[in-house]
């Protein structure tokens, strides 16, 4: 046993919070408690969990409530798909492994609302398997241990502290360094006041020595996603199309779109009509409504973009269209220009 593993056993030995989840639990008792632990912190999850154990003290007795029962006594815990799940994936334990959680991370991982998180905690406390468990506690122990900087809410991060924790667990007792692991997270290295000064990792804590503790672990900030609406104008004089050419410094530059009269909401075509970018575009020649499209939504990193087609038919042909970096084409020759995803979409519809 290496030195960090040794320590954290020693400390949750003298240090751990006396659960009842924790006296020599079934895989269905490690499973319940998790699920509930997702949802709540540990003092209300306790009056969850007894309750549910009260009820229904095995797998099979909770597959046979109906699912009304289960979504009652789980009220109050909120987010009831995962409540949902509970229930299914007692009856799939009971119809597809005779009433038993199989002791295999694959066949675990196969049931309903079970992800990597809960079938490690299932394979490795219920039935001593090698898996890591890679829950907050552990991203932030492990952060501040090595002094990691990758972001643990991107891929990169993910497998990198998936590969960390593998590689530290202690495979003679997974169980009990896993729930070491969370416990010392959640009761020792905590979010605010970690207790580096009687931390018995202190002089392994990289963190700890280069004073960067309250940085770790490093979240990259959740992109806020705009909504922005196009209404795209699809100007047509006699058998020729007007086009935009995109010269702004963004991800279409010298892509070919059409004229667009963008708005902070989503406009009817008379209101479209109404404003100033529309008149200055069709330069108050007359006009006639076509046809107009559906909505369609174009998702993109940092935006999701909302788009109208109006389908305009003009007697007569504009004039300043240089300046507004408008051309007329053929509307048989639309197929040569570059044109962005969202373009194409309508075209293709
Ligand atoms: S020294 Fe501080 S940051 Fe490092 S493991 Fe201990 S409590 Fe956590």
């Amino acid at each position: 046993m290496n030195f960090i593993q040794d320590t954290l056993i020693n400390w949750y030995e003298e240090n751990h919070r006396d659960l009842p989840w924790r006296h020599r639990p079934t895989p269905y008792q490690v499973w319940l408690s998790e699920v509930i632990l997702q949802q709540t912190r540990v003092n209300q999850g306790m009056d969850y969990y007894l309750r549910f154990i009260e009820r229904w003290p095995t797998v099979a007795d909770l597959a046979q409530a109906s699912e009304e029962e289960v979504l009652k006594q789980w009220q109050g815990l909120g987010y009831y798909s995962r409540a949902r799940n509970l229930h299914k994936c007692a009856r799939q334990v009971v119809e597809q492994h005779g009433g038993q959680f199989p002791a295999d991370f694959e066949q675990l991982k196969k049931l309903q609302g079970i992800g990597d998180y809960t079938a490690a905690a299932i394979a490795s406390i219920a039935f001593d398997l090698p898996h890591a468990v890679v829950d907050g506690n552990v991203y932030r122990v492990l952060s501040r241990l090595y002094d990691i900087d990758t972001p643990i809410n991107i891929n990169e991060g993910q497998k990198l502290f998936a590969d960390l924790a593998d590689e530290l667990l202690n495979r003679e007792q997974p169980g009990l360094h896993n729930q070491a692991l969370m416990e010392f997270g959640a009761l020792h290295c905590t979010p605010k006041n970690p207790n580096c000064l009687l931390c018995p990792l202190q002089a392994q804590c990289l963190a700890f020595a280069h004073q960067t503790v309250m940085q770790r672990p490093v979240k990259l900030a959740k992109v806020k996603v705009s909504t922005r609406y196009f209404n795209y104008l699809v100007i047509r004089f006699e058998d020729s199309i007007y086009l935009h050419k995109r010269s702004g410094n963004d991800i279409w530059r010298n892509l070919y779109d059409f004229p667009c009269v963008e708005s902070e909401t989503s406009l009817s075509v008379d209101e479209v009509i109404a404003t100033a970018q529309f008149k200055e575009l069709i330069e108050d020649k007359p006009f006639t409504i076509v046809k107009v499209s559906p909505v369609f939504t174009h998702k993109l990193t940092h935006r999701t973009l909302l788009a109208q087609f109006i389908e305009l038919k003009l007697e007569k042909k504009l004039l300043q269209i240089e300046t507004k970096d408008l051309f007329l084409t053929p509307e048989t020759d639309l197929g040569s220009f570059p044109i962005p995803r969202l373009i194409d979409l309508y075209l293709t519809t």
